[in-house]
């Protein structure tokens, strides 16, 4: 049976962050993955905001957690950042929950930039009660993904297993012992660990319930992240505030842009801790404790593009080209608590010692950096 410091399930950012920050510091780390390559879910598929904090002018503490990592996570992913464009937050006129007095004063506390100014010709001023240019970037996901897979690549004391998920766990002196099915091969093997880490985000509860650990309260969406093109000139972003509106922000360095809506990304909602939806009817593989890639799913829904297009159409005028190019769906995990203010805090718990377990839920991608304070140097026994 083959020994590792570190057992690592879910190949996500936190996942692949995680492996590579324990492995520069010498421990041996098995990383397994479910589908047949990293990357494919909800670090792949999202608006790609480096938040700064402006979209959470209900929940100051995840405003300042955005603001916390951010200056870290650019730094370390320069050359995948979009800072070379125009970014602006419009109040819409009708059903804000936050206006424009609140939103500057918000903007001011949390000392982000944030100049109210004209709108422009191409925006319908009707709908607008104040446009500001902000600062905030886009991040690359689709390269930072090949950046994390040519690290993992390159560390001696990383194994990545893809197409493999865990079977079955239990504890033995100090130790996980985990059997691990490998599809691909087709067969089962056992390792042991004296560390597991959770990093599975939609999956989170089938993992906790594996482990004979408690669930913890989730709920989850099918999200539609639709992508354009505008032929003729540039877009600058635009994201219209608060409450249950829409985006259109740069997909990092690429030609596309994201168009998503608070109403139309999402296609299904599920209550329940572990995300069960229609369509798994349909996809029996796909199951709540261990759900599957939803682009590779002939069951998943068809675009709501024309839905967020016209969303989109009372804020932009005609003038503004966008052609549709694809869509990518992914399930999108929420800590049932953020009902209320819509905050998106990142959880790192430990939850056993000798052996160790911890459970990471993500908020967002550029709070990677908080497992550091969970697995401090002395808790990170090689
Ligand atoms: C639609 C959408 C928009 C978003 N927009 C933004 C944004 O603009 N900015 C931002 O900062 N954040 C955003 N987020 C949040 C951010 O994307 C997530 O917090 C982050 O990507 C989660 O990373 P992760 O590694 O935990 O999860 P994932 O990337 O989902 O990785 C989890 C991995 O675990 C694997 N897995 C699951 N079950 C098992 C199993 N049983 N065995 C092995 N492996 C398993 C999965 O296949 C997956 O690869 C958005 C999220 C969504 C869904």
């Amino acid at each position: 049976m083959e020994t590792f410091d570190y057992l690592i399930v879910g190949g996500g950012i936190f996942g692949c962050y995680a492996a590579t920050w324990l492995a520069e510091q010498g421990a041996r780390i098995l990383l397994i993955e479910k589908e047949n390559d990293l990357f494919l879910k909800a670090s792949t598929v999202n608006q790609a905001r480096i938040h700064s904090g402006y979209h959470y002018p209900r929940s100051i503490a995840t405003a300042r957690l955005s603001e916390e990592y951010k200056a870290r996570f650019i730094k370390d992913h320069r050359s995948f950042i979009n800072d070379s464009f125009q970014h602006f937050y419009a109040i819409d006129k009708f059903g804000s929950m936050t206006d424009a007095a609140q939103f500057e004063r918000f903007c001011k506390h949390l000392e982000v930039p944030c100049r109210a100014i004209e709108v422009p010709r191409y925006m319908k001023k009707e709908r607008i009660e104040r446009l500001y240019e902000t600062q905030e970037f886009s991040f690359d996901p689709i390269r930072i993904g090949g950046f994390y897979k040519r690290k993992l690549e390159e560390l001696p004391n990383v194994t990545v297993l893809t197409n493999c998920q865990p079977k079955q766990a239990f504890r033995e002196s100090g130790n996980f012992i985990v059997e691990l099915e490998i599809a691909e091969k087709q067969h089962f093997t056992k390792i042991k660990s004296a560390n597991v880490i959770n990093a599975t985000y939609s999956a989170t509860n089938g993992i906790l319930d594996l482990f004979a650990f408690r669930q913890i309260e989730l709920t989850h969406e099918i999200a539609e992240m639709t992508f354009v093109k505008s032929p003729k000139k540039q877009l600058p972003a635009l994201t219209v505030m608060d409450g249950s509106f829409c985006s259109l922000m740069p997909y990092g360095l690429s030609e596309f842009y994201s168009l998503s809506s608070v109403a139309y990304t999402p296609h299904e909602v599920s209550k329940t801790n572990q995300p069960k939806f229609n369509c798994q009817q349909i996809n029996t593989k796909c199951r709540p404790e261990a759900p599957s890639d939803c682009n590779q799913c002939a069951a998943r829904p068809m675009t709501n593009f024309s839905k967020m297009e016209k969303q989109i159409r009372r804020y932009l005028d005609e003038s503004v080209e966008l052609e549709y190019a694809h869509s990518k769906f992914t399930i999108k995990s929420k800590l049932k608590s953020s009902h209320i203010d819509d905050s998106r805090p990142t959880e790192v718990l430990q939850l056993s010692k000798n052996p160790s377990f911890y459970c990471i839920f993500a908020g967002k991608i550029n709070s990677i950096y908080h497992i550091e304070q969970i697995l401090s140097p002395k808790s990170i026994m090689i």
